[in-house]
């Protein structure tokens, strides 16, 4: 496909969802938000466009690229074993997925990568707009792993446009304030991370924000036992959260940025 085409296919779904699911927030919010949009929006925004002029944009191409280099050359396991394509993409997507969700729980685990990733923690709410508030760091990295997984395995190129399409549509989804059925999320928390299942993983509760590291399908969580079904408090009791990082001045495009280098 062209890529300047791809390109606005992509923003173009992007922007759609996001749309959608502020929406869907507005009309039918989960819980209360205890700072509101109109501190928070600027910031989250922000960083969206920092990322996006410096990496996002060139993610999902980058890795797509790598694909395609992988398949044109024959590298990785899956172009060494001549899978068919189906089985080349349902693997891929779950070996992507997986390695997404381990990377996750590296980011939580080891020191100098939860700086980084503690700033998508530090935000005071959870919404659609969280979804999308990483630092440009933890996403260059991730980029990185997610090339070197691509290229280990020789994942179909279509398998990874298909990931990083989900991921980013999935990532809005489960982080939307948004109420929905309890039996609707019961039947969806067994094939997709919900809102109410990613929340947990907001809490400023240590033992909560370590768990349900998943971004997209909420298996792994379970098979490696971080799955945690609700907070302690409720939905509507728990705070969101870290405990460092809870002055509103915080939410600032500039202070997101520096929180990494900084412990207050
Ligand atoms: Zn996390
Ligand atoms: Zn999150």
């Amino acid at each position: 496909m062209d890529p300047t085409l791809e390109l606005a296919l992509r923003l173009g779904a992007a922007v759609t969802l996001f749309a959608a699911f502020a929406l869907w927030e507005a009309l039918a919010p989960r819980r209360p938000l205890a700072v509101g949009r109109l501190r928070r929006w600027p910031g989250n925004l922000g960083i969206v466009l920092v990322d996006a002029a410096l990496v996002r944009l060139i993610v999902p191409t980058a890795v797509v690229g790598a694909a395609l280099y992988a398949a044109g050359n024959g590298i990785g396991l899956f172009n060494l074993l001549h899978l068919r394509l189906s089985v080349g993409f349902l693997f891929g997507f779950l070996l992507l997925d997986l390695a997404i969700y381990l990377q996750h729980v590296v980011f939580h685990k080891v020191p100098w990568l939860w700086r980084l990733h503690r700033m998508h923690h530090a935000d005071l709410d959870i919404d659609v707009s969280t979804g999308l508030r990483f630092h440009p760091f933890e996403i260059l990295i991730s980029l990185g792993i997610k090339i070197a997984v691509v290229l280990a395995f020789g994942i179909p190129p279509v398998a990874v446009l298909a990931f990083e399409v989900a991921l980013n549509a999935t990532s809005m989804f489960n982080h939307s304030n948004a109420r929905m059925p309890a039996w609707l999320d019961r039947v969806l928390r067994l094939i997709l991370v919900t809102p109410d299942m990613h929340r947990v993983h907001h809490s400023v509760e240590q033992i909560e924000h370590d768990s349900n590291f998943g971004f997209n399908l909420p298996w792994w969580d379970r098979l490696f036992g971080t799955y945690r079904a609700a907070p302690k408090a409720g939905h509507d009791g728990m705070t969101i959260g870290l405990s460092i990082f809870r002055d509103p001045k915080e939410l600032r495009l500039d202070r997101l940025l520096t929180q990494p280098f900084r412990d207050a």
